[in-house]
């Protein structure tokens, strides 16, 4: 029986951070053997909020790839490949852009964030607006039909399914297969400011590279309940970023409840939720960086993966481009 085909992917903008890790390299690392997954290394997606910035885009690359094999993607078993060595994504993007109308592109709620957290106003770059097309084009290229994702990117695949079922009703059969996001019960994790999401553009994450003081730091200065003054006040759990982060990260259920209920009544400081956290932390991100150390060393291996799993993804999306243009009955020589 084939396997239930994954489509993700990041964009090459800055080392991966814990946002990642919870949002989404989790699932994908669980699903390296039911499924038949592919990772993107998105840089043309990059591109469209860094046009200026193109050794940006390119240097993060591999920095994004090393993130997938330091926290155990398996390249024997996920295919690791670059975007814009991906010829018939962009073509299909072309194709996909006249399926959708620029208002219902201006009202994409994730693109409308967006748009606002990087400070447009009126000058948005013609493919920043297109992206969602574009990201249509990914999923749908590689006939994805599960797309790990954090919170943020559920508009999105609600708009690749509309172009999905436009495309098809204009066939007249299913050429394309519909797309589901699993997305975490964790929700998008925020900053370490509290307040947005974390991202790599933010100013605000941890990356999976931190070092150990890095990440003493980071959470010494994470958001609590600015409420909880003295150790013997009662405290806020909502709102408080270290909770959220524990939510996230600790496993150990039941002790997190019992912490809960003890910072709830009062008594309990936030020195000690942060020691807790800073544990969990050092013992998760400790692994990942001594072995992303390990790949880094050997460059070579790296662009080696990337190479041979990009050669692997361009057959495949160039089927799916053939398949569209021929379903679409659109003159072939
Ligand atoms: P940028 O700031 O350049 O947009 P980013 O940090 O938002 O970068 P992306 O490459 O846009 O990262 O996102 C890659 C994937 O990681 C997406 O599936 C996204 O939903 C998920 N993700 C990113 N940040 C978070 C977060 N803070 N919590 C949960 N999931 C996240
Ligand atoms: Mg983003």
């Amino acid at each position: 029986m084939t396997k239930p085909v994954i489509l993700t992917g990041d964009r090459t903008t800055g080392p991966l951070h814990l946002g990642h890790y919870a949002g989404s390299l989790r699932t994908r690392l669980r699903h390296q053997d039911d499924h038949d997954q592919y990772l993107l290394l998105a840089d043309m997606q990059a591109m469209t909020d860094n046009a200026q910035e193109p050794a940006k885009v390119r240097r993060n690359v591999i920095e994004v790839a090393l993130d997938y094999l330091a926290v155990g993607i398996d390249p024997t078993r996920t295919t690791i490949c670059l975007q814009s060595h991906l010829p018939a994504l962009a073509e299909l993007s072309m194709l996909y852009l006249n399926f959708v109308t620029v208002a219902r592109l201006e009202r994409n709620p994730t693109i409308k964030d967006e748009i606002r957290a990087r400070g447009f106003g009126r000058d948005i770059p013609a493919g920043f607006l297109c992206y969602p097309a574009a990201q249509a084009a990914d999923i749908t290229g590689f006939k994805a039909t599960v797309v790990p994702v954090g919170e943020d990117q559920a508009p999105l695949i609600e708009q690749t399914n509309e172009i999905v079922r436009r495309i098809n009703a204009t066939a007249g059969s299913d050429v394309l297969p519909e797309a589901q996001a699993v997305i975490p019960k964790s929700g998008r994790l925020p900053g370490i400011d509290g307040r947005t999401k974390m991202s790599k553009s933010g100013g605000n994450a941890i990356p999976l590279s931190a070092s150990p003081d890095a990440i003493r730091a980071a959470v010494k200065a994470m958001f609590t309940d600015p409420g909880h003054l003295r150790v013997e006040d009662p405290g806020r759990i909502e709102g408080n970023a270290v909770f959220t982060y524990l939510d996230a990260f600790d496993e150990e259920e039941t002790a997190l409840e019992e912490l809960k209920a003890h910072y709830r009544r009062g008594g309990l400081g936030d020195g000690t939720i942060k020691k807790r956290l800073e544990e969990i932390l050092q013992e998760l991100i400790g692994p990942i960086r001594t072995r992303r150390k390990h790949y880094a060393e050997d460059l070579t291996y790296v662009i080696d993966v990337i190479r041979r799993g990009t050669e692997r993804a361009r057959e495949r999306t160039e089927t799916t481009r053939r398949d569209v243009v021929a379903a679409l009955g659109l003159f072939q020589l």
